[in-house]
């Protein structure tokens, strides 16, 4: 087994050796160049001390010291280089409140997480792999380094580790290790809302986002986003679906491309269907105003998951208007351009076709015209160089105080009322015709 390291990584293993200590390339990267995938990053494991690492290379700086971990600096990317350690007590932070330095490589693979983790290589002894990481990997399993349950006592975390490299390898879980997941479910809550964001970002970014189901089947989810669990209970009977809320929820996450905002907008955006549902006297389900709904709840659900507020206003924005549908006029469309924001396009289209790419095949071919008709008109607009929003108008806020319109929230009015006028026909924008409209409003 041969794996080829960067130069980089062999002149740190390398400079390590000649000085009489070991070093391996370790974790992740091991995995990822044995899947024939990219490594994100290299990690070093070795027995020299921090102080040991820091003499012998030219840039270093302190990551985590008190956790062995020096990063090497080469040129301009950053090597992590961590003396073999045994965990203790890991509490909320990335790190165990204390770790003991070992002499041993066998004690170090011995405290990571799961067995496609836990191999270490270098050019002279080759792959070290002493928990069968490699048929695991050619398996496709993810699974402990030991007992399970005791894996999962110590780090909770790891719980959704399980389901996040599952997702992203596209892997099996080992049985025991599933069993020991849903036995200790609960104790999700210890972890930090910041850590429990990340792996569930992860999964849902990855190449294999219905695994999100496994958070819900193992009951994970019921913790941190019970809203899911509401979602993947709720059944829709309705002739535009065929697969319960939760079930057309995870086709469409599939459907995106792999993009944070994308992904979470298709997360979230039947999310307060559980909440509006409604059956009539036939017995079809109707869900009225669920997009606006959803908008809000993802909004509560994104701030306490203490997501940025970037994030969360592009996500609330697609959640709230993915099924709305403009008849198909450039003068309509302008206007759902201006409402909806110029930002989310073209976005929009991308969670609008998901959305009906995970529904029933009941007029399906219908909506996906229409939404190429709408993002065709949406190109033609935005090619002609329409003004769509009040910065493009041909007159601002200081034409508008010269022609003497009182300071303050009128000049606002004004501009969106002069954009209205603009939007209805874009050959208005012209300074002359719309000072004239102001001045007649002045008159008024
Ligand atoms: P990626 O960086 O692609 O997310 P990775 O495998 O490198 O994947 P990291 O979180 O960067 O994952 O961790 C690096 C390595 O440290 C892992 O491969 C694993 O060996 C070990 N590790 C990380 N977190 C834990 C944990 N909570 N418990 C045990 N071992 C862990
Ligand atoms: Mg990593």
């Amino acid at each position: 087994m041969i794996i080829e390291l960067p130069e980089h990584v062999k002149y740190i293993l390398d400079t390590l050796g000649e000085h009489g200590y070991e070093g391996y390339a370790v974790g992740g990267c091991v995995r990822d160049a044995l899947l024939g995938r990219q490594p994100q990053d290299w990690d070093i494991t070795t027995n020299a001390a921090p102080a040991q690492v820091k003499a012998l290379f030219r840039r270093t700086v302190d990551t985590g010291l008190q956790h062995g971990t020096v990063t090497v600096m080469l040129d301009k990317t950053g090597y992590e280089v961590t003396t073999y350690r045994i965990d203790g007590v890991y509490e909320d932070g990335r790190h165990p409140k204390e770790v003991r330095f070992t002499a041993s490589l066998s004690e170090d693979l011995m405290r990571r997480d799961f067995t496609i983790n836990a191999m270490a290589y270098n050019g002279t002894d080759g792959l070290v792999d002493l928990f069968d990481g490699i048929g695991d990997l050619r398996r496709g399993i993810v699974r402990c380094v030991g007992v399970p349950k005791e894996r999962f006592t110590e780090d909770a975390l790891r719980m959704m580790r399980v389901i996040r490299f599952s997702a992203q390898l596209g892997f099996a879980i080992e049985q025991g290790t599933l069993a020991a997941v849903r036995a200790l479910a609960s104790t999700i809550q210890r972890i930090s809302v910041e850590r429990i964001q990340m792996e569930l970002l992860k999964t849902i970014t990855s190449a294999h986002p219905m695994n999100m189901r496994l958070f819900y089947e193992t009951g994970l989810s019921r913790y941190f986003l019970p809203e899911w669990d509401a979602v993947m209970e709720t059944k829709q009977n309705n002739p535009h679906h065929c697969y319960s809320v939760g079930e057309h929820v995870l086709h469409s996450l599939a459907l995106v491309p792999q993009d944070k905002v994308l992904r979470l907008a298709m997360l979230f955006h039947d999310v307060a269907k559980p909440l509006c549902r409604k059956q009539d006297e036939a017995g079809v389900d109707h869900f009225h105003g669920h997009p606006q709904e959803s908008a809000q709840m993802a909004e509560q659900i994104l701030r306490r998951l203490k997501f940025d507020n970037e994030t969360i206003s592009r996500v609330c924005s697609l959640v709230r208007w993915h099924d709305d549908n403009p008849p198909l006029t450039a003068r309509n469309v302008r206007r759902a351009i201006y409402r909806i924001g110029e930002a989310q396009y073209p976005a929009i289209f991308a969670v609008k076709r998901a959305d009906i790419g995970a529904q029933s095949d009941y007029k399906k071919d219908e909506k996906f015209r229409y939404v190429d008709d709408y993002e065709a008109l949406y190109r033609e607009i935005v090619m002609k160089g329409d003004c769509l929003s009040v910065k493009g108008l041909a007159v601002n806020g200081a034409d508008l105080i010269a022609a003497g319109v009182p300071q303050g929230k009128t000049i606002g009015a004004y501009l969106r009322r002069l954009l209205e006028l603009v939007l209805e026909e874009p050959r208005r924008n012209e300074k002359d015709f719309l000072m004239e409209q102001v001045k007649i409003w002045m008159a008024d």
